[in-house]
């Protein structure tokens, strides 16, 4: 334990995916947190943390998690932190800062904001890194390295708070913006939550469709191999899969949290779906060889900025 630490006690509110991956990487890039402590609302959770040895204390409240640090970070999903927020008020420590990791800024503004008690310090925070795996198993501390991480601080928030939780998501190998809570909520919308809506919608309806042609071809008395969406889906509803594997309640929260710009986006969404139906029924094949010429070059672009991460078209035999 280092008296030089940027923080001296961080605690971690929830251990998931993204808590874990705070917890690991916090632990092990030195300088940042002299103790790192959580609290899981589960027992079988806080048993897997302890047996992970993740964290330095896994307490069994929440008000004994948080006392005495200087960083507290909540880390459940975006539903659970007006009630957690709350109960947790009374043990924040004077001068502490709480942030969180929510993929929504303007509902944690409304749900957290109004029980930051006096003197503590509030920077609502959003990594823009994730899988499609949960729980404490998943997470990695290379998880934020050369990922944003955006600040939304609300108005007149203290500089040195934002600028020392800063230097903690630098620490954890990310790079940083502020931004308005309402500008995060309606990028978000675009680059993240309608991709999201998009292939639990696609992985939704291409199942049902599965389902409707096994029955038409029983009815002809023909059979239909078994799965075979699963078979041919290196056809690119692979891909869709992947990202239709989100945690079904972050995901539940994060669409009830974001409506106004999600339902936006969806409508914008909706104008271009019928651009496209029509270009096909009319042969326009020069509209729609222009319109995949641009995504292109889009994909490019993701690429050259960095944020592409891995991706294998092949994968090892399966014994
Ligand atoms: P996760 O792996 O499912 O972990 C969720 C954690 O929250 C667990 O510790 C769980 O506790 C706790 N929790 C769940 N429901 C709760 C409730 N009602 N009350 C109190 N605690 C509760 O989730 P995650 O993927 O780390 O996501 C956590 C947050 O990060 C979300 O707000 C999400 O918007 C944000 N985020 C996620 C990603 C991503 O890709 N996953 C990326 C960026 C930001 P128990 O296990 O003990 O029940």
């Amino acid at each position: 334990m280092s008296g030089a630490a940027l923080y001296r006690r961080l605690a971690l509110v929830g251990i998931g995916l993204i808590g874990s991956s705070i917890a690991r990487a916090a632990k092990q890039k030195p300088g940042l947190a002299g103790e790192v402590v959580c609290w899981t609302r589960s027992a079988a959770t806080r048993d897997t943390t302890r047996r992970l040895g993740i964290c330095d204390r896994v307490y069994d409240t929440l008000p004994e998690a948080v006392a005495g640090a200087d960083l507290v970070i909540l880390c459940a999903p975006l539903g659970a932190n007006a009630d957690i927020a709350q109960a947790m008020a009374p043990a924040i420590a004077p001068g502490a800062t709480i942030s969180d990791v929510g993929s929504v800024k303007q509902a944690v503004i409304r749900d957290v904001g109004p029980h930051v008690p006096e003197g503590a310090h509030f920077v609502p925070g959003h990594p823009v890194a994730g899988t499609e795996h949960s729980g404490p198993e998943a997470g990695f501390a290379e998880l934020f390295e050369r990922r944003w991480c955006i600040l939304t601080p609300p108005p007149g928030a203290d500089p040195q708070a934002v600028e020392r939780l800063t230097k903690f998501w630098q620490g954890l190998g990310s790079k940083v913006e502020l931004m308005d809570a309402a500008h995060h909520d309606r990028v978000l919308a675009i680059t993240s939550h309608l991709p999201h809506l998009i292939a639990y919608t696609i992985v939704g309806t291409v199942t049902d469709l599965e389902d409707h042609l096994k029955r038409e071809a029983a009815d002809a008395g023909q059979m239909i191999e078994r799965a075979e969406i699963v078979k041919f889906s290196a056809g690119g509803f692979r891909d869709f899969t992947r990202i239709a594997a989100s945690d079904p309640i972050m995901w539940r929260d994060v669409f009830l949290n974001n409506r106004e710009a999600v339902l936006e986006m969806m409508g914008r969404l909706s104008e271009d779906l019928a651009a496209l139906q029509r270009a096909i029924r009319w042969g326009e094949g020069e509209k729609l060889e222009t319109w995949f010429r641009r995504t292109r070059e889009i994909r490019r672009g993701v690429i050259d900025a960095g944020q592409a991460g891995t991706f294998a078209a092949t994968e090892p035999e399966k014994k």
